[in-house]
């Protein structure tokens, strides 16, 4: 059987990183296994719809480098991918689950529903649907049924759920599930206003669009028991389920707004490169070897299996994922990079000279840093003269002697002809040894005169980067001016 997949997001406004989780892992598996990735938006909710969140989704998932073979954006011989262009499809379906006695009319207002919970909540029982009380098909007989039908009073239709059975699937993560029928909810499947609920629309497509393997987030999992009955009523063949364990935070909580950033987008604004992003989200809750944890798409989609899927909650960790961006970041070509940081460095109104400039100051910092958006306020002084220079660093390492031993250094320094790393290093120990003082006694203030900071790149590297004359010009002020 070809394996069929499907994110099927709601759009309800941005890409969760859980989201992108269930996304990803579908793709890996469609592309491990030569299956199909689809995408389905399900807006049966009108309620909760977002101006643009489609878009949104669909952009999030296109930078994150996951491709669909089929969905709204694309096409294909499943469609339409949307569920709210569907509609007529479901209403047909519900009708036939009615006529085989598997669903059922219900007339109970809102104020008769919630008052049905609360004595079951005073009595200490867990709220549910209560068929054989409440205002429906079986309670009205057939007569009365026909009767508010015919005067068009609102209804709804509900899943004759089998109390009797004991309702059994397999999951693939979570092994044999199984629960009892009279613990399952009649279901709402058609709402008076037409539309179907989340669960019947769900399975109708699942099945109309052959998927064969539901992956998706654990918080859907007390779903299944109902969809379960649903293909069974239908007698439909049930695809595989597979249940991606929760997201976490730090200390174990769900996965929330309130602890940190959820949406994707966050994390493409922040700076975080795709494939680092990818690589993170991959590895919360699979984990395919202990000793390794860098992997390309390619690699992720060849190791991937569902079965290497952990049960128990995988905790979003920023530290790792910040250290996962540092190590792409000392990967990554330089000229990639330049072309990334670009957008920002303009947007800041930087002045980066040359693309190739760039590029050299890039590679001259990336070790000390883990974001590439990070380098224009590591090291600001490589794109202006410092304006502002740290204090403590200057009480510290600027002494007496100082500005006397400098300024007759900055003599013969501005002698050096051919600037470059290797002249400037070279020149500098000799000096320092020809004059018995420390390399400290002039490396540290020429820190400090270039940068205006007390950490950075090697200093030689840093200042060969610079024109000569912009150096010049630095220390000059700096001997003119601050001390
Ligand atoms: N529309 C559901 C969601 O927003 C889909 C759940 C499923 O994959 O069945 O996540």
């Amino acid at each position: 059987m070809e394996v069929r997949v499907r994110f099927a997001p709601s759009p309800t406004g941005y890409l969760h990183v859980g989201g992108l989780r269930t996304a990803l892992y579908n793709y890996l598996f469609a592309r491990h296994n030569n299956g199909k990735m689809i995408l389905r938006i399900e807006d049966t909710d009108r309620t909760r719809l977002v101006e643009g969140a489609t878009e949104n989704l669909i952009k999030s998932l296109e930078w994150s480098g996951i491709v669909f073979d089929e969905g709204p954006h694309i096409g294909g011989n499943f469609g339409p991918y949307v569920q709210s262009e569907r509609f007529d499809l479901y209403t047909e379906y519900a009708m036939q689950l009615l006529v085989n006695g598997d669903s059922y009319y219900a007339f109970d207002t809102a104020e008769e529903l919630d008052a049905m919970r609360e004595k079951q909540q005073k009595a200490g029982i867990a709220p549910k649907y209560d068929r054989t009380i409440m205002k429906n098909q079986f309670t009205l007989g057939e007569a009365e049924t026909k009767n508010l039908l015919d005067n068009k009073i609102p209804y709804v239709i509900r899943l004759k759920v089998p109390f009797e059975k004991e309702i059994e699937f397999k999951d693939i993560i979570r092994g044999d599930v199984s629960v009892r029928g009279r613990d399952v909810d009649d279901q709402i499947l058609l709402k008076s206003d037409g539309f179907p609920t989340y669960h019947l629309a769900n399975v109708v497509d699942d099945h109309l669009m052959q998927i064969s393997h539901v992956i998706r987030g654990e918080e859907w999992l007390p779903s299944t028991p109902k969809h379960v009955i649903l293909y069974d009523a239908f007698g439909w063949e049930r695809p595989q389920f597979a249940h991606l364990p929760l997201l976490l935070n730090r200390d174990k909580s769900k996965l929330s707004k309130r602890q940190g950033d959820v949406a994707v987008e966050d994390y493409v604004v922040k700076g975080y490169f795709k494939e680092t992003f990818v690589n993170f989200i991959a590895l919360l809750g699979w984990n395919p070897t202990a000793d390794r944890e860098i992997f390309s798409m390619q690699e992720l989609i060849d190791t991937f299996t569902l079965e290497k899927v952990n049960k128990s909650g995988a905790i979003f960790d920023l530290t790792k994922l910040n250290w996962m961006n540092s190590q792409y970041l000392r990967m990554k070509p330089m000229e990639e990079l330049a072309d990334l940081l670009i957008p920002t460095l303009q947007a800041k109104d930087f002045n980066y000279i040359s693309k190739e400039y760039l590029m050299e100051v890039i590679n001259l910092v990336k070790e000390r840093i883990d974001n590439l958006l990070d380098v224009p306020e590591f090291a600001p002084y490589m794109f202006a003269k410092p304006t502002e220079f740290d204090p403590d660093f200057i009480n510290k390492h600027w002494k007496e002697h100082t500005k006397e031993t400098i300024s007759t250094y900055f003599i013969e320094l501005k002698e050096i002809a051919d600037w470059n790393y290797q002249t400037l290093h070279d020149f500098t120990l000799k000096y320092v040894e020809e004059k018995g003082i420390k390399l400290k006694d002039i490396v540290h203030p020429l820190r400090i005169m270039i940068t205006g900071k007390s950490v950075g790149a090697g200093i030689f590297e840093t200042i060969s980067l610079l024109e000569k004359e912009d150096a010049i010009q630095r220390i000059e002020y700096f001997l003119n001016n601050k001390v």
